[in-house]
C-alpha cells in the first residue's frame, strides 16, 4: 500500500484548477480589448478605385451609390455593412453578405464598387492630404 501518502497532490490540483481559471478569465478578457482598440471601425466606399465616401462605422447609416448605371444600396446594421440590393447582373456584392472586420471589403465587379472596412490607423490620412 504505497498509494495513501499522496495527499498534496488534491492541493496542487486546487491550484492548478484555480490557475487555469485565473488564465481562462484572462482569455475570456482578452476579446474585450481586442475589440477597444479595433473598436474604430471606417466604412470606405470607391467607385472606380476613388473613394467617394469614408466615415466612422458607427456613424455610418448607409448609403446609395450608383455607377455604370448599377445602383447599389449599402446599409449598415450591428456594427456591420452589407449591400443590401443591387441591380447588378451576378448579384455577388449581394450574396457577400455584411462584413464586420477591418480588412473585410465587398466588391461590386459590374458597378465598380468597393466597401471596405479599415482600422481607424492614420495611414490612411496620408494618402487624403
Ligand atoms: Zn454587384
Amino acid at each position: 500500500m504505497n498509494r495513501s501518502p499522496k495527499l498534496k497532490p488534491t492541493l496542487w490540483d486546487a491550484l492548478v484548477v484555480l490557475a487555469v481559471l485565473a488564465l481562462a478569465g484572462l482569455l475570456a478578457a482578452r476579446p474585450l480589448f481586442a475589440a477597444k482598440t479595433a473598436g474604430e471601425l471606417t466604412v470606405s466606399v470607391s467607385i472606380d478605385g476613388e473613394t467617394v465616401e469614408r466615415c466612422a462605422l458607427s456613424s455610418y447609416e448607409g448609403g446609395v451609390y450608383e455607377s455604370r448605371g448599377y445602383t447599389l444600396t449599402v446599409e449598415e446594421t450591428d456594427g456591420a455593412v452589407y449591400v443590401a440590393s443591387s441591380d447588378c447582373p451576378n448579384q455577388d456584392c449581394v450574396h457577400s453578405g455584411a462584413i464586420s472586420r477591418v480588412g473585410q471589403s465587398i466588391v461590386c465587379l459590374p458597378a465598380r464598387v468597393a466597401v471596405t472596412l479599415e482600422g481607424a490607423a492614420s495611414d490612411y490620412d496620408l494618402i487624403a492630404g
